[in-house]
């Protein structure tokens, strides 16, 4: 039995550290202004700065 609860402990606590976590790692932050933006914004909402197209992958 306590395994089960300990069990639901763990992924109780991985989900709440993903859902923090996880929202944060798909938006990127304004440089200017430091306002969170959608991925694939080309410029802020806020203050229209624009965003670079890639920013350390390489990827074509
Ligand atoms: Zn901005």
């Amino acid at each position: 039995m306590s395994d089960v609860a300990y069990l639901g402990i763990l992924v109780g606590i991985i989900a709440v550290i993903a859902l923090v976590t996880v929202p944060a790692l798909l938006r990127k932050r304004c440089r200017k202004c430091n306002v969170r933006n959608s991925l694939d914004a080309r410029v802020c909402r806020e203050c229209g700065a624009a965003f670079p197209d890639d920013d350390a992958s390489g990827a074509a």
